[in-house]
């Protein structure tokens, strides 16, 4: 295929070759894959997209590789949700949420960036796969490298929780507890890089890996109907996705598969306990200043960012805004999104659900417009967040009797009301 030209840098423009670079040498910016445009409005229409399987790869020109796709054949083409129920709590009239919490194989859009850079990998000839990791970058690379059969060692905060490590340690990777914060094991993970010559997905490989995260903004576009919604509400952590997704926006105007009326207001979600984003956008800065992280929602809490200066761009650029909630107001966030659409999202997602109604109360969203909310990890990873948080079994003999005792003193419960009476 001759859809991708080689790679540039973001900064000063200076062209390099396809390979395993990752910062320009004359500038240090990062380093983006070039496409050829016609080629790729020749060669991919709607039709010929929607004839192909429900994966990432129906897109596969806009993205960075040239042989047939060895992993991730079954990743992404996540549910579209229409959420009438939380909308209607909300109070907002055309509300859906991407579902990334059933992503295959390991249950967070991370499925997205890994199948592109292992796929790369493999194209690279590597033999050895690694990451630095929240959790879920851990668990998508440790599943993805099995598959492949290639080596794997990922590198993660030792405190993560249990879900996180053993959905990783499951897949048979070697596991690096590092004492620190993600940014600690991230400085580590670059002089490992550089050192031993492995492929780190989000470090030497980082341009073809972040490119796959665009797959998510396509979908949201064609699972519209080829249209593009007013409002997207994104975590953020190290930057990635955000960008990617205004990203592919602007790749689906350019070769005309979605009207080009519209540019998507898009809004960064962060936990206040690590909003370095959030409080240089608030602030009308260029400059983010790293915080040291301190939140339950650890896959982003990422004190320094790599892309956020690319996150407040993209921002800023679409007209868009972001917030930061409590670690309280994101437990609140996991359960108004289960009881109102039965999904169980992990904090980041909470996160992304309380950002969304604070902006919506703040008047920042349109009731009568049409949002996406981005949901980009599972629930049952990170039970610990919300064990505390909900109502324990209670436990009975097999005995009819016994139960009938039991349920005459229950206070009655019904499901969480929306709209007119609501329940908080
Ligand atoms: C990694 C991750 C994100 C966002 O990360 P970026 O580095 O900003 O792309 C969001 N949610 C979850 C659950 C994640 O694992
Ligand atoms: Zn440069």
């Amino acid at each position: 295929m001759n859809n991708v030209t080689g790679l540039t840098c973001r900064e000063c423009g200076q062209e390099y070759p396809i390979a395993p670079l990752h910062v320009c040498e004359t500038c240090f910016g990062p380093l983006e894959v070039m496409y050829d445009y016609e080629y790729i409005r020749r060669h991919l229409t709607r039709q010929v997209i929607a004839s192909r399987p429900p994966s990432l790869w129906r897109y596969r020109e806009l993205l960075p590789v040239s042989e047939e796709p060895r992993v991730g054949l079954h990743s992404g083409f996540t549910p579209l949700v229409k959420a009438d129920r939380l909308a209607a709590y909300l109070g907002v009239k055309e509300l859906y949420v991407k579902d990334d919490s059933v992503n295959h194989p390991t249950f967070s859009y991370k499925d997205r960036v890994v199948s592109v850079a292992i796929s790369k990998a493999l194209e690279f000839g590597f033999d050895t796969v690694s990451c630095a990791s929240t959790g879920n970058l851990a668990n998508a690379v440790s599943a993805h490298a099995a598959r492949a059969g290639l080596r794997c060692f990922i590198f993660i905060p030792s405190d993560l929780e249990q879900g996180k490590i053993i959905g990783s340690a499951i897949y048979g990777p070697r596991t690096l507890g590092i004492r620190g914060n993600y940014d600690d094991v991230n400085r580590l993970c670059s002089e490992i890089a550089d050192k031993y010559g492995w492929a780190f997905v989000n470090i030497n490989i980082r341009p073809y890996y972040t490119e796959g995260a665009k797959t998510y903004g396509f979908e949201i576009a064609e699972q519209l109907g080829w249209r593009l919604p007013q409002h997207v509400i994104v975590p953020t952590a190290g930057g990635t996705i955000l960008p990617k997704i205004a990203k592919a926006f602007e790749e689906l105007k350019k070769l005309g598969l979605v009207e080009s009326s519209l540019t998507p207001k898009i809004y960064t979600a962060q936990a206040a306990g690590c909003a370095p984003v959030v409080q240089a956008l608030h602030k009308g800065s260029d400059l983010i200043a790293p915080v040291k992280p301190h939140t339950i929602a650890k896959s982003i809490a990422i004190g320094n960012p790599a892309d956020g200066y690319y996150v407040l761009r993209a921002v800023r650029d679409s007209g868009g805004w972001g917030e930061a909630v409590t670690d309280e107001e994101i437990i609140a966030g996991i359960q108004l999104l289960a009881q109102t659409e039965g999904i169980f999202t992990e904090p980041a997602g909470g996160t992304t659900v309380a950002v969304t109604k604070k902006l919506i109360e703040q008047g920042r969203i349109a009731r009568g417009e049409s949002i996406v909310i981005c949901i980009t990890g599972n629930g049952y990873k990170t039970i610990e967040a919300v064990a505390e948080k909900v109502e324990q079994p209670f436990i009975i003999n097999a005995r009819l009797q016994d139960f009938d005792a039991l349920y005459n003193t229950l206070t009655p419960t019904v499901p969480l009301r929306v709209g007119e009476t609501e329940l908080h």
